[in-house]
């Protein structure tokens, strides 16, 4: 086993994240290997979904009070993301093909009935006002680091709302019923911690936008979140010191890029130890 450095290598908040996944993939990562290998159309629906994001509070600006032009507002954004994609992502986007292209702008298409809905719905709700407030970037991208936390990330955008300064994180996988999931609480709580470091005082939560549903949910940082948070820095850091983790049959294993250097590093190690 390579010997532990004990000068510290700063985390990313994406290192927490693949940690949560499954710790081995932080170690290769950190070594160097690719995480995605190609763009397939689900990837890229994702990534249309989340550009598609940006304009939601344009989109709810521009809507009529009772919303009946959401729908089609966002049918013409989303045209709009497609046709500056490539512009935004030449390398990604480079060897996708023009079959896998138009897959993932239909599956991204096939999702706007749900989006306008869940806007319109929470329109109702909440009220034009504090949904742009919401929505709306203060600080888009903003460099959040810390050097007592020994980490850095960069949220998608920071939003004030209610008098607060606080980080809003985009997803574009599935969404809980209720709240948000277990991994978007640790990478919400990140951002808080980071923010706080950064403006030095108290950040009272967080906002996750499900983007494929057009749903917001807010999220308040417990303690425990934040024990999470430190415990997973320590592991991660532990693992880009060259300590490689225990390989752990993981439900991502089927699909994942380092899956057969995952399991010969691993019967290499034990012929070892
Ligand atoms: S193959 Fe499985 S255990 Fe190995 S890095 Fe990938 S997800 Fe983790």
């Amino acid at each position: 086993m390579m010997p532990v450095n004990s000068s510290n290598q700063e985390i990313n908040v994406s290192d927490l994240l693949l940690y949560i996944n499954c710790p081995r993939r932080v170690y290769f990562v950190n070594r160097g290997f690719e995480l995605f290998s190609e763009v397939t159309a689900s990837r890229l629906e994702r990534i249309i979904l989340k550009e598609l994001s940006l304009n939601y509070p344009e989109i709810v600006k521009e809507c009529s009070l009772n919303a009946d032009n959401l729908y089609e507002e966002l049918e013409i954004s989303l045209a709009k993301v497609c046709t500056d994609l490539p512009l935004l992502f030449p390398r990604e986007l480079a060897c996708v093909t023009k079959e896998i292209f138009e897959d993932g702008e239909a599956r991204a298409r096939a999702k706007l009935p749900e989006i306008a809905a869940n806007l319109r719905g929470a329109l109702e709700e909440f009220g034009k006002e504090p949904m742009l407030a919401a929505l709306t970037p203060v600080k888009t991208e903003p460099f959040l680091s810390s050097e007592r936390l020994n980490l850095k990330g960069v949220p998608s955008k920071l939003v004030c709302f209610e008098g607060a300064q606080v980080p809003s994180i985009l997803k574009p996988g599935s969404c809980p019923q209720q709240g948000v999931w277990a991994s978007d609480r640790i990478h919400a709580a990140a951002f808080v911690m980071l923010l706080e470091a950064e403006n030095g005082k108290e950040v009272p939560f967080a906002f996750v936008e499900y983007v494929s549903f057009g749903l917001l949910r807010r999220v308040a940082v417990r303690s425990t979140d934040r024990r999470e948070v430190l415990k997973i820095c320590r592991e991660v850091e532990k693992i880009k010191a060259g300590v490689m983790p225990e390989r752990k049959e993981e439900k991502f294993c089927k699909e994942c890029n380092f899956s057969e250097h995952c399991v010969s590093e691993s019967s290499l190690m034990s012929k070892f130890f």
